[in-house]
């Protein structure tokens, strides 16, 4: 799989650290131990089809990126870098 750094360019996925789904989550409140901590944790979705995804160019730029990817065929659609999309971030 090719990932298309903005600053490296075309680079191997190997070159990158798969990080998560790229999006803002909502942190329960301070509190002791709840299922709202729980969730927030433990349960991610798990979605068949395009996704956005963090990555990090640790073997390059040391930037970090928002990828677009299929989940089903792996084709990789976009990437940009995360500090210029709004929202992104585990
Ligand atoms: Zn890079």
């Amino acid at each position: 799989m090719r990932i298309p750094c903005p600053l490296c360019g075309d680079r191997d996925h190997r070159e990158f650290t798969y990080k998560g789904a790229a999006v803002a989550l909502d942190r329960p409140g301070n509190s002791d131990w709840s299922d709202d901590w729980d969730s927030y944790i433990h349960l991610r979705d798990n979605p068949a089809g395009d996704t956005d995804e963090m990555w990090w160019h640790g073997a390059g730029c040391g930037g970090w990126l928002v990828v677009t990817r299929n989940t089903v065929t792996h084709e990789v659609k976009a990437a940009r870098m995360a500090a210029d999309v709004k929202g992104a971030g585990a």
